[in-house]
């Protein structure tokens, strides 16, 4: 961003007021050797332009025209069914890896009600690294998981793993998440956002985050209703933990872009011991809320049994994230 000054301007109390208002500014000088614009450094606060003009002495602002404008005029709070996500208070989504059974999404669901989580998560169709790995119930699954989470005030928030299950999954889901390995699937980025749903949109494990947001640009321009984005761990060169919780992409969201940004510390680690510190790290970091796994008997879990909390250890997690969230 450039920004022009006026002919009579003070350099020294314009670049004061720029630099109170966060940005990073160098100045550039014309022939006579006087201050006439100064360039903002991208890594800057995101400041209006209309903002930067109410400075005195400031005559034009020069913004690069966005890459997504959709995103950038997106508000920083997404309304699921009534649960606002980005507001002042922290949002809960948990539940299975997978939906399994009917007597195991009921179990589940009522628990993450009594521990204070606002929406179910589960599997009905799972993206798995194998094709001889539990793909999921499908349709059955939706039905339980929707019976489960209405009996317990929950909304239900599950992935559309393909163009063809979108229809189907938005029929069930109040938030449809689109899975990392399908963040640059655009065929179906553009299917979902014609429902007019609000989506989840998890990260690739190696997308920049812009490219995230351009996956989220995608989802508005076909018009979905709003997009949270999930930073679920990135790959590293380390594989001591299941990924890489990129916190430094989260609080860069959540402060420079107000977006609304959800972190999900179950896949990030992939072992319940080290949920609780992440997801803290998370919320500290300006995460609006945490997804989490939780099983009623992980060791029996289809997918994703390492990482799933005991139902006894989701209430302290829970318990420690709720005191958390209201001395912050
Ligand atoms: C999930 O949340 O069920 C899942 C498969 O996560 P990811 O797409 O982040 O691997
Ligand atoms: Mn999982």
């Amino acid at each position: 961003m450039i920004i022009q000054l006026a002919p009579d301007a003070d350099t020294d109390q314009v670049k004061r007021a720029l630099v109170a208002a966060g940005l990073w500014v160098t100045a550039l000088h014309d022939g006579n050797r006087r201050v006439s614009h100064f360039s903002v450094s991208s890594a800057s606060a995101a400041v209006a332009a209309a903002t930067l003009m109410c400075i005195p002495g400031v005559a034009s602002v020069v913004a690069p025209a966005s890459v997504h404008p959709r995103v950038d005029a997106s508000p920083a709070t997404v309304n699921v069914r009534g649960v606002e996500v980005g507001g002042r208070a922290k949002v809960f989504m948990a539940g299975p890896c997978a939906v399994e059974s009917e007597a195991q999404i009921d179990a589940v669901a009522a628990r993450v009600a009594q521990c204070g989580a606002q929406l179910l998560r589960g599997g009905a169709f799972k993206p798995r690294s194998s094709p001889y790995a539990f793909q999921g119930h499908g349709e059955v699954a939706l039905r339980w998981m929707r019976r489960a989470a209405e009996a317990n005030g929950l909304r239900v928030v599950t992935e559309a793993l393909g163009e063809a299950d979108v229809a189907l999954v938005a029929e069930y889901a109040d938030l449809i998440q689109v899975g990392s390995r399908n963040m640059q699937n655009f065929s179906l980025l553009k299917a979902i956002g014609r429902t007019g749903r609000p989506v989840m949109l998890k990260r690739a494990m190696s997308a920049t985050v812009e490219e995230w947001l351009l996956a989220g640009e995608y989802l508005l321009e076909h018009g979905a209703a709003g997009v949270i984005y999930c930073e679920r761990g990135i790959r590293g060169f380390d594989n001591a933990t299941r990924n890489l919780l990129d916190l430094g992409a989260v609080a860069l969201l959540a402060h420079v872009h107000h977006l609304p940004v959800v972190v999900d510390p179950s896949h990030a680690t992939g072992r319940r011991d080290l949920v609780l510190p992440l997801a803290r790290a998370g919320l500290a970091a300006g995460a609006a809320g945490v997804m989490l796994e939780t099983h009623d008997d992980p060791g029996r879990a289809l997918s994703d049994g390492p990482q799933a909390l005991l139902p006894a250890e989701f209430g302290t997690v829970m318990t420690a994230l709720h005191a958390g969230a209201a001395e912050a």
